[in-house]
């Protein structure tokens, strides 16, 4: 078993990296699907302190473990923490052990079983050329294939983590200029990335020839700043600038930008499902208010199927913007019917579904007074595994309501996603085994209904869904995953099975 206890001794090298954490080695594991979020900051005297605000409002996308290295002109610096980022980076010591002005930063949310320390980015390597940390937001859907190949040639895997397979890559590279070694590198991996990475001269973003997971290139002053969503450029007073294209490598230096499209040229697909509930409402994705096309949703839900009913009611907080937008269009009322416990963190934390439930009544409970004797219209953004349908239903006709008509602003989920979403497999998503009718049944609601596929195209602001060439990667709702999804077709077991003569 490999247990690093101190990795101190290493802070005097040149370009090392101090963790003061112990790795944390395990048997049950986590899978390799995250949800993540990233940041990257060059030219500012301040560089942790700013990643650490970015991370802070990059949150809703990670909210198990967080990290940050930052590089001081010889030393790279880094600290990777369990938890929330404004409990683990809130303190002066850490944020000026974090010396330097460039710097790297990741929140991180795995999906199911153990989060250990030793996956929490950035994930960090000495080559031959110096330090390296990667923080990536996606998944490989190659990992497990590559991972396969490169310890049958000797690799030795600190981590269970996809993104580590691109450190092995770029240090095997035999190119002799970085972006050689680097494309090299990114050329071999498939599946849905944006990374940013930190050498001892660069910062690099990259996002996948599809644009399956955002990054957004902003400034500061004088400093470029890279992140996930442009709240986090707006929490520290960034400028954005531009979003990373699909397939594009940017490498900032002290001379400037520069841009590489390595990879071959295809329209972008960007993941729907961000516009749907991962963003924060706040951010513009593509060049679009999540906002705006939440509420879009629900108005164009209220077209597609209108409901008799008394009052409007989200499901807080993802459920508000549609409800908002389906109460104007309909001219019923929009009440807050549900409060949410803000204390609770996502439903999907827990990783049980005994603990899961137990998490939804935490979270929520009945606004009395908008509810008895009414009947009312639950809007949600989407139906995963029905765990908060249920509960809510339910808990609307406890507090006295007449009729519950549910409404959802996303298609019926029923395929699972490979690229950096938490979704369970086929057999645990409702919309995978029961019809709409079915559903209805199971929640036991009035009537259900959800926006259909063309409808929240239109609400994105297309006519509808292009099907020779879908504007936006969709495979939730269609099955239409848009890249080689090799692990997943390999007959080997999950790349677990690597570490069992490890553990
Ligand atoms: P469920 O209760 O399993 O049907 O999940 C649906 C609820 O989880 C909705 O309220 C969504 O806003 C929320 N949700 C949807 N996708 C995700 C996700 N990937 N991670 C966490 N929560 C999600």
């Amino acid at each position: 078993m490999c247990s690093h206890k101190n990795f101190s001794a290493l802070l005097n090298r040149p370009n090392s990296y101090a963790q003061s954490h112990t790795y944390g080695l395990k048997s049950q594991d986590d899978r390799l699907q995250e949800e993540c979020g990233v940041f990257g900051i060059f030219g500012h005297q301040d560089a942790s302190a700013i990643t650490a605000l970015g991370l802070h409002a990059l949150q809703h996308r990670g909210q198990e473990a967080a990290g940050i290295v930052s590089f001081d002109g010889v030393h790279f610096q880094g600290e990777r923490r369990m938890g929330l980022v404004g409990d683990n980076f809130n303190n002066q010591n850490i944020i000026n052990r974090l010396s330097g002005n460039s710097a790297v930063g990741h929140v991180r949310y795995s999906t199911t079983g153990d989060t250990v320390l030793r996956n929490v980015q950035p994930l960090f390597a000495e080559h031959s050329r110096g330090g390296f940390a990667v923080c990536h937001n996606g998944n490989l859907t190659n990992a497990h294939t590559l991972r396969s190949e490169l310890v049958a040639d000797g690799a030795i895997f600190q981590s269970t983590s996809d993104t580590e397979v691109l450190l092995h890559l770029f240090a095997r590279s035999k190119k002799r200029e970085f972006i050689e070694r680097f494309t090299e590198a990114v050329l071999q991996i498939e599946g849905a990335f944006a990374l940013t990475c930190l050498t001892n001269k660069k910062l690099i973003g990259v996002r996948d020839p599809l644009g399956i997971r955002p990054l957004l290139l902003g400034k500061l002053g004088d400093a470029y700043v890279l992140a996930s969503e442009t709240c986090a450029f707006d929490i520290v007073g960034a400028t954005y600038i531009r979003e990373i294209e699909n397939g594009e490598i940017i490498v900032i230096t002290d001379e400037g930008v520069e841009s590489y499209h390595p990879f071959k040229k295809s329209e972008p697909r960007p993941c729907i499902f961000e516009y749907i509930y991962f963003a924060r409402p706040d951010s513009i994705v593509g060049g679009k208010s999540v906002y705006e096309v939440r509420k879009r949703m629900g108005e164009q839900l209220a077209i597609e199927s209108p409901a008799d009913a008394d009052v409007i009611i989200p499901i807080p907080d993802s459920g508000v913007p549609a409800a908002i937008g389906y109460a104007q269009k309909s001219g019923i009322p929009f009440e807050l019917g549900i409060i949410r416990n803000h204390y609770v963190g996502r439903t999907f934390i827990e990783p049980e579904q005994r603990i899961r439930q137990l998490g939804v009544k935490l979270k929520h409970s009945a606004n009395r007074s908008m509810v008895e004797g009414k009947s009312v219209v639950l809007i949600d953004d989407s139906i995963v595994r029905g765990t908060t349908s249920v509960k809510l239903v339910s808990m609307m006709f406890e507090a006295g309501a007449r009729q519950v008509h549910m409404r959802i602003s996303s298609p019926p989920i029923t395929n699972p996603d490979y690229y950096g979403i938490d979704t369970p497999d086929k057999e645990n998503l409702l919309a995978a085994n029961y019809d709409i009718e079915g559903m209805r049944k199971y929640m036991n609601a009035d009537s259900l209904a959800f926006i259909s596929v063309n409808g929240i195209y239109r609400a994105m602001g297309h006519e509808g869904r292009n099907n020779n060439s879908p504007q936006y990667t969709d495979h939730c709702f269609t099955g239409d995953y848009p890249t080689l999804l090799t692990d997943k077709h390999s007959e080997e077991e999950p790349h677990l099975s690597l570490l069992a003569e490890v553990l």
